[in-house]
């Protein structure tokens, strides 16, 4: 079965904008702060995106859009922001350009306001299972396997990709549900018989056809992360068409984990609001 991202996503801001329009009667609203460094075509889609369902459920959207910034003016915003009440989270639009090292950056976010989830603080809490705000795509990946009814619980999980933004996240929230997680990364030496092994497969690289029919278990749940564009044309790590017919569940590119992101980032600033009125 193929799995319909849209569907879900939508589904779920539903709810986020009955919730958001309930606080908004109480007073309170919410803001997404967003940097981009622009000259990266897809970036500029991702934004868009963000941009779209931020209004679509009533978040207020703050786009700050730089042209080769030295990293004392991306710090400069992040610090503005931090102190600035109607922003309840930042993030950094990645990839930057070379010269700029992102974790830096994003460390000077305030960790209640990092609705990526990438400062090194709330990585830490990560690792001990003590996150309120873990990376939306992971989130999202977890909102795929509830609504699909798939159990993790001693399943063995196969992860391609070991990034703070997708590949670890996800290995330690599903470690956490009781899966049997095992990690590939650039220097896997044997990744095509880990993962035939796999009852749930996640890959998480960025690069187009790294998975193939033959490295997947008849049956096996497999999710692309992997979004790569070329020539306009958007394609996931995944063989789709041969890979279709022996997965029992299967996400698209586009229209699988990319729109629950989206989503899951909303989700992540409302849960942000919370916390700092909380303080
Ligand atoms: P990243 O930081 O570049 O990480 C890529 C990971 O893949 C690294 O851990 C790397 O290993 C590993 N890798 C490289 N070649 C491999 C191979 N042959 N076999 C197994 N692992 C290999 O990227 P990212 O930020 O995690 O993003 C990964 C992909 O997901 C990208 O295409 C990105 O655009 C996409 N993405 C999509 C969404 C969405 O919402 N759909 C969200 C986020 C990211 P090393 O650690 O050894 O280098």
């Amino acid at each position: 079965m193929i799995i319909d991202g849209k569907k879900l996503a939508n589904k779920i801001a539903t709810g986020l904008k009955k919730e958001v329009a309930k606080e908004k009667e109480k007073g309170n609203s919410f803001g997404l702060g967003v940097i981009l460094v622009k000259g990266n075509p897809a970036s500029e889609i991702y934004v868009s995106k963000k941009r779209e369902r931020a209004e679509d459920i009533g978040i207020g959207f703050y786009l700050t859009e730089f042209e080769n910034p030295a990293k004392e003016i991306l710090v400069g915003k992040i610090l503005e922001w931090n102190k600035d009440s109607k922003i309840n989270g930042t993030i950094v639009q990645l990839p930057l350009s070379e010269q700029l090292n992102p974790y830096e950056i994003i460390n000077y976010i305030d960790p209640k306001k990092d609705v990526d989830g990438l400062t090194d603080e709330n990585q830490k809490s990560l690792e001990n299972d003590e996150s309120d705000l873990y990376p939306a795509t992971p989130l999202g990946i977890l909102e795929i396997l509830k609504e699909y009814d798939v159990d993790v619980k001693n399943k063995k999980v196969v992860i391609m990709g070991r990034s703070k933004l997708v590949g670890k996240p996800i290995s330690l929230l599903l470690k956490n549900k009781g899966a049997s997680v095992e990690v590939c990364h650039s220097q896997t030496g044997n990744t095509a018989e880990v993962c035939r092994d796999a009852d749930i497969l996640i890959s998480a690289v960025g690069k187009p056809n790294l998975v193939t029919a033959d490295m997947v278990k008849d049956g096996a749940v497999v999710i692309d992360v992997g979004t790569t564009r070329t020539d306009g044309v958007l394609k996931g790590d995944v063989d789709f068409e041969n890979v279709k017919n022996k997965a029992s569940l299967i996400t698209p590119v586009p229209g699988g984990v990319g729109p629950l992101t989206v989503a899951c980032l909303m989700k992540n600033v409302i849960k942000a609001k919370k916390m700092q009125n909380s303080d």
